[in-house]
């Protein structure tokens, strides 16, 4: 539990929520200002703000529940689709510092966008660059 972290809070249950599913270590809730109808949100009870924050367990424990209730969300709001997804950083939107995960639910003709939307302007990068940056990230991972 982290002091002031209303997502702490409420998987402690001490501000309320829509659960929708719960295991030992991830819990499943609506989103209280949905982008659609069963937009959902899940997150790992143990406070960490950054995907990179996760331990391997507690990864596996969100993810778990990403893919059990992505369909079961689908099918209770008839959706026909959903993209799922994290806000990892200020920078790229992310305004409660516990990780989550969003599962949008989406409609044939919703006026929506697929997630590749979500950046600035498309960066023109040569074959040497993209060839340089999976280099840089391999690193980054090793190092
Ligand atoms: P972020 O921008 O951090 O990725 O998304 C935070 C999400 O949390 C938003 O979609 C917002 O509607 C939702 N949210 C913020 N506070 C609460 C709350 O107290 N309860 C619930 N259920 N959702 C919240
Ligand atoms: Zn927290």
């Amino acid at each position: 539990m982290s002091d002031d972290c209303i997502f702490c809070a409420i998987a402690d249950g001490e501000i309320p929520a829509r659960t929708v599913h719960e295991t030992d270590d991830a819990v499943a809730f609506l989103d209280a200002n949905p982008l659609a109808p069963g937009h959902t949100l899940v997150i790992p009870k143990t406070h960490a703000e950054r995907v990179g924050d996760l331990d391997a367990d507690l990864a596996s424990a969100v993810f778990d529940v990403v893919s059990e209730i992505t369909p079961a969300v689908e099918a209770a709001v008839d959706a026909d689709g959903a993209n799922v997804g994290i806000n990892d950083g200020e920078a790229a939107g992310q305004e409660v510092p516990h990780v989550h995960v969003h599962v949008v639910p989406r409609f044939d003709g919703d006026g929506g966008a697929p997630i590749h939307a979500v950046a600035g302007e498309r960066p023109d990068l040569a074959d040497e660059e993209l060839d340089a940056i999976a280099t840089d990230v391999s690193a980054a991972i090793d190092g």
